[in-house]
């Protein structure tokens, strides 16, 4: 844009622009909208894509699994071999290396976690809740919900930042090298959430070969975005279960991913994949929770999905709805915000969020305000351990969900209540 820097305007100009946006900011809040970009859910026209899948298993059909298992019944407590097969392949791993969960990815990275207390992990000493304190790394901005299970689980969170290839593993290298209460990593390595981030191939083998104090330390490798691409030269992600295996470290990682956003979330079927020894240790323990989980799900959904090839052209399709409003997000930010040195944010090539930076100590404001004319953003914090941002200035969009027009008047909103927070700021 050609507008002019923020911080650079004389005091009659940004007086006159002040009283402009607050008029602005005043007729939004009178027009009582209700409008929310909070929700990384799927649009209406998304979940069309997949609403066919639940005309195929039907009373008529087969309800044989390739093992001759019937799905109606109990039993298969990892899965059926085909499910296994279709994870294997999107995730590149082997099918035998592979445990299919519910419907939730959540689920089963809290339960892996939570057996990790109670009982340890393949290769621990003790169970890790033994310890008087276990500590994660969590790299920051990252996913609410991660936090929330560390915060859940007693276990202490450790900010590391995210840099433009993945955490800093300057940072992660040092701390793990020399605490042996450092149990693990949360990581959303492709399109990351909140931003976007697709880790690089030095990142991913440091990760995979550092030295760490701990000798049962896991990286939680959450990849959740992994077939989710915007661009048609999607990210390319190094495989971290070859990459581990080649340190000499093959147990050091579980991967998880789920259907949740390629079908229907809440809905979905959710996997997890990690060494043989690894995969064995755990079924043995999901045995005693489940006597099996929802096979006629995941017949359905390897009828749906067949193979890797039906998962990217489904993606496509998904791709053809979300990729106008990620642009209108972005060329909007840009004609209004360009230039201005008020905020900073990342164009993701795929995943479901924009990440926006405003000046330091503004987004708690923003937020507020833009909530108080009608547009509802992810609680400010919330992208940081115990939902504190110590630079409080990352805002996470998610785009999404509402349609075009919502989206406009949003980033509207959003863009007048950033410009008044960081006058406010920067005082008049
Ligand atoms: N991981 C990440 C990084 C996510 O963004 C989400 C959904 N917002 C999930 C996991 C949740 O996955 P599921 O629906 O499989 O529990």
């Amino acid at each position: 844009g050609n507008r002019t820097d923020l911080v650079n305007m004389n005091i009659t100009e940004l007086n006159n622009h002040y009283v402009s946006l607050k008029d602005r900011y005043e007729d939004y809040k009178k027009q009582n909208m209700k409008l929310d970009m909070s929700r990384g859910k799927p649009c209406s026209e998304q979940l069309a894509l997949s609403t066919s899948m639940l005309d195929i298993v039907t009373s008529s059909d087969s309800f044989k699994a390739s093992d001759g298992s019937d799905c109606l019944n109990y039993g298969g407590v990892d899965g059926i071999p085909e499910a296994k097969a279709l994870f294997a392949q999107i995730l590149g791993v082997s099918s035998n290396e592979v445990i299919i969960g519910g419907s939730s990815s959540l689920t089963m990275m809290h339960d892996t976690l939570s057996r990790a207390m109670l009982h340890g992990v393949y290769g621990s000493e003790q169970p890790w809740g033994k310890h008087s304190t276990v500590k994660f790394i969590c790299p920051s901005p990252g996913y609410d919900r991660h936090f929330a299970i560390c915060e859940l689980l007693n276990i202490e969170m450790i900010v590391v930042d995210m840099l433009h290839d993945g955490p800093d593993m300057d940072a992660v290298e040092a701390l793990v090298s020399q605490d042996d209460t450092i149990k693990g990593i949360w990581c959303v390595p492709k399109y990351s959430n909140p931003d976007g981030i697709t880790y690089s191939d030095e990142v991913v083998d440091r990760l995979a070969n550092m030295t760490t104090k701990a000798g049962d330390f896991r990286i939680i490798w959450d990849d959740a975005y992994t077939v989710h691409h915007l661009s048609e030269e999607p990210d390319r992600l190094k495989n971290v279960r070859s990459a581990c295996e080649e340190a000499g470290n093959p147990d050091r990682v579980f991967i998880f991913c789920s259907t949740s956003k390629i079908t229907f979330p809440g809905a979905g079927i959710a996997a997890m994949a990690a060494s043989v020894e690894n995969i064995q240790y755990m079924r043995k323990q999901i045995a005693v929770q489940t006597i099996g989980p929802d096979k006629i799900n995941q017949l359905r959904h390897v009828r749906f999905l067949k193979d890797m090839d039906h998962v990217r052209s489904h993606m496509t399709k998904h791709a053809a709805i979300i990729k106008p409003k990620f642009e209108l997000v972005l060329n909007k930010l840009e004609s209004e915000l360009g230039g201005m040195n008020v905020a900073t944010w990342n164009k993701p090539n795929g995943g479901y969020f924009i990440s926006l930076n405003t000046l330091d100590g503004c987004a708690a404001s923003v937020v507020t305000m833009a909530t108080d004319a009608g547009v509802t953003l992810t609680a400010a914090g919330a992208t940081y351990p115990y939902g504190i941002d110590p630079r409080d200035r990352n805002i996470r969009i998610a785009p999404t969900f509402p349609s075009l027009k919502e989206l406009e008047q949003s980033i509207d909103v959003l863009c007048i209540c950033i410009q008044l927070a960081s006058i406010e700021k920067i005082g008049l």
